[in-house]
């Protein structure tokens, strides 16, 4: 069991009777001070230098001052009278015993005065009472007979047993009255703080206020977390890491109600503040401890413990209060994220794109540090990794988890997904922690795709090394819901991405078809037109190629053809768009090349084809495969994709005509001296 605090007993209340007392012209010239009987060592030495040690500096406490306080202390203890004595200094002192009914209560100690007689040399006062009696501070100290002090000392002691009995309470009313009020004003303050920071800072405000506490220091800690200053009131630079060490001993032996720390933890933990009582109010709920305020340098009588105690309730409600609508708040800014994370993995069309993003915004959500996405390999009937975060692709790739097997295959299988805290302790795991987890608790959840488990969800290592929480599991199910939808989604997208491939490219060369050609003439000529730059056609075609097929067969044939593809789309540029037009004839758009740079392109084109050796091509009437090629531009020989196929189709009858294995560019003259082509 955890020690707790006392508190000081309720029954009686020795602030305030002090406080009464102080109104009493009897007790005027002297200091006055009570001392406990809880903890008389520090009590009484605190007292001392209360009534006393201020008016003759730090030399008490000496060994002799503390005999004689204690012989007076035992004295009016045993006799239950007051006792009066005089120090080695030469000052008055007197100890009133208080009983609480039948009880002991304590001492009430006075002193501070000097001993008329002892004095005269410093002293010009006369013996008259009422002169002598001065309890001015002035330079001189006041004094008093030793007789006096006994009569003074007993006229308090018979004022205190009527102030002790049913009379106190009334006379303290008011007072107590309007501290009330005051506490009541404030707590609606504190209920109405829109922030955490700004209820416990005027809490803090509020006790230090009210209580007269020259540092107030409130730490807050919620059941299960880490606890944490959250205000530190009138405290010196530097002093509050002083105490910071501390707060967590403190924390454990704070109780229900306010208090004071016991002078033996005060000097082992808290050395430095051994001269000034502290107090402990307890930020309690249903028994559950919420933190603690501590004030220094305030004794607080019973009732402003009870109000200390009220506030810091209120305190504790409105904590609990902010508490709730952050966690509203939070939940609400995470089903924002949820639909943001939803709509970006949306726009995703590829699935290796999908399978990052996914395991990305998995992680987000739950602060995991590691992690992957396993899909189902039904052939293999095994997973496989297709995202990683914390391990090396490599690794990544050769993972094959058979299904029914490990623990993603276990969970695979069942389909249930598994939360574990703690890998080794977990009775449905119980492996080992591999060297390359840091945390020992991860999160593992299927993947479903209409009635079938598709995949697995892997999240391990918490970034603040804690736990994985139902939480986390509960926000996750809320984004895969829909991740096997989107999984499918981007498979159709790849799929129809693949099959509009095929429709646009040959399947024997794998360059583009004259369909892909004649859209992206159009696009060429208004995007040329647009920007006012020039683009080129080249029509190519094999020479001879008949006598070719005829001599090798129509397999060297298809080689040879894939061969120029190849040949062609290397030669060309990257942006020019290579395409096969028709059996041996090919056709090339050159964006942003006019009738000279398209020349040059197409001269390494036939140059190409010329150098290349194809098997069996001396069969061929020149000895080797050559191409004819013809050019025509855009704008000058047309504006329409028809008109510059035909110039450039032209142009390359016209290198046909000429002898073959050259390139002609398209003139308008062309088309008056030239039938129209159809060059192969
Ligand atoms: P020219 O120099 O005048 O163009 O003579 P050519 O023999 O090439 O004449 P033409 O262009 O009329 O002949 C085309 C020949 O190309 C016909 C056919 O044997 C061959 N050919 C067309 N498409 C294919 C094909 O897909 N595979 C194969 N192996 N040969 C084809
Ligand atoms: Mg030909
Ligand atoms: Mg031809």
């Amino acid at each position: 069991m955890e020690p707790t605090y006392q508190p000081i007993p309720k029954r009686f209340d020795a602030q305030e009777l002090l406080r009464l007392l102080h109104q009493q012209p009897l007790a005027l010239p002297f200091k006055l001070a009570f001392v406990s009987e809880k903890h008389p060592p520090e009590s009484l030495r605190r007292a001392v230098r209360e009534v006393c040690c201020q008016r003759h500096g730090d030399s008490c406490w000496s060994e002799t001052c503390q005999k004689v306080w204690y012989a007076s202390l035992q004295k009016a203890h045993d006799s239950a009278s007051p006792q009066v004595h005089l120090c080695q200094e030469c000052y008055l002192g007197f100890v009133i015993p208080l009983f609480d009914g039948k009880d002991f209560a304590g001492f009430l100690l006075g002193g501070g005065l000097q001993e008329t007689s002892s004095c005269q040399h410093l002293t010009t006062a006369s013996s008259k009472k009422n002169q002598t009696l001065s309890c001015k501070d002035t330079e001189l100290p006041a004094t008093a007979t030793f007789d006096e002090t006994v009569e003074i000392a007993q006229g308090l002691s018979r004022q205190l047993s009527c102030l002790l009995g049913s009379q106190a309470g009334s006379i303290g009313l008011e007072r107590v009255t309007k501290n009330l009020e005051t506490a009541r004003r404030l707590a609606r303050e504190i209920a109405r703080c829109a922030s955490v920071e700004d209820a416990v800072g005027m809490t803090a405000e509020t006790l230090a206020v009210l209580f007269e506490a020259s540092r107030v220091l409130i730490r807050l800690q919620w059941p299960g977390q880490s606890g944490c200053t959250r205000t530190a009131l009138g405290f010196a630079p530097g002093q509050v890491d002083l105490i910071e060490a501390a707060l967590p001993e403190i924390h454990k032996g704070a109780g229900t109600e306010t208090g004071c720390l016991p002078a033996e933890l005060v000097s082992r933990i808290l050395p430095q503040e051994l001269q000034s009582p502290v107090c402990i109010a307890p930020l309690v709920e249903s028994g559950q401890s919420f933190g603690f305020a501590l004030l220094f340098d305030a004794d607080l009588p019973v009732r402003d413990q009870l109000l200390c105690d009220l506030i810091l309730d209120r305190l504790t409600a409105h904590l609990q209060q902010l508490d709730s609508s952050e966690k509203h708040r939070r939940e609400r800014d995470l089903s924002t994220r949820l639909v943001g994370m939803v709509s970006t993995l949306s726009l995703v069309d590829t699935q290796d794109a999908l399978f990052e993003n996914l395991l990305e915004m998995a992680a987000v959500l739950c602060d995991a540090e590691s992690g992957s996405l396993m899909l189902l390999d039904e052939a293999a009937a095994a997973l496989s990794i297709v995202a990683s975060r914390g391990m090396s692709a490599p690794v990544a790739q050769g993972v094959a988890i058979p299904v029914g097997k490990g623990i993603a295959g276990r969970v695979l299988q069942a389909g249930e997904a598994l939360l574990v805290n703690d890998i080794e302790k977990d009775e449905r795991v119980a492996a080992k922690n591999r060297p390359r987890f840091k945390t020992k608790s991860f999160l593992c959840l299927p993947l479903k795709s209409g009635e079938q488990f598709v995949g697995v969800l892997n999240l391990a290592d918490k970034a603040d090394r804690t736990s994985f929480t139902v939480a986390d599991m509960q926000q996750l199910n809320a984004l895969i819901d829909h991740a096997a939808q989107m999984i499918d989604r981007t498979a159709a997208l790849e799929r129809a991405g693949h099959l509009e491939k095929l429709s646009i490219t040959d399947p024997l060369t794998g360059l583009y078809n004259r369909r892909l050609l004649e859209s992206r003439l159009e696009e060429e000529i208004s995007r040329s037109q647009r920007q006012d730059q020039k683009f080129s056609v080249i029509m190519a075609d094999l020479d001879h190629f008949k006598i070719y097929n005829d001599v090798l067969g129509h397999l060297s044939g298809d080689k040879a053809l894939k061969k120029v593809a190849e040949l062609m789309r290397s030669t060309a540029r990257e942006m020019d768009v290579v395409t096969r037009y028709g059996g041996e004839e090919f056709c090339l758009v050159l964006p942003g090349a006019g009738k000279q740079e398209s020349l040059f392109v197409a001269e390494r084109l036939r140059r190409a084809i010329e150098a290349a050796s194809f098997p069996g091509e001396n069969h061929l009437p020149q000895g080797r495969l050559t191409i004819s090629l013809g050019i025509s531009a855009f704008p000058e020989d047309g504006n329409l994709p028809d008109m510059l196929l035909h110039a450039a189709d032209l142009a390359l009858y016209r290198a046909k005509h000429n002898g073959r294995n050259r390139l002609v560019l398209y003139q308008s003259d062309l088309s008056q001296t030239l039938a129209p082509s159809n060059a192969g």
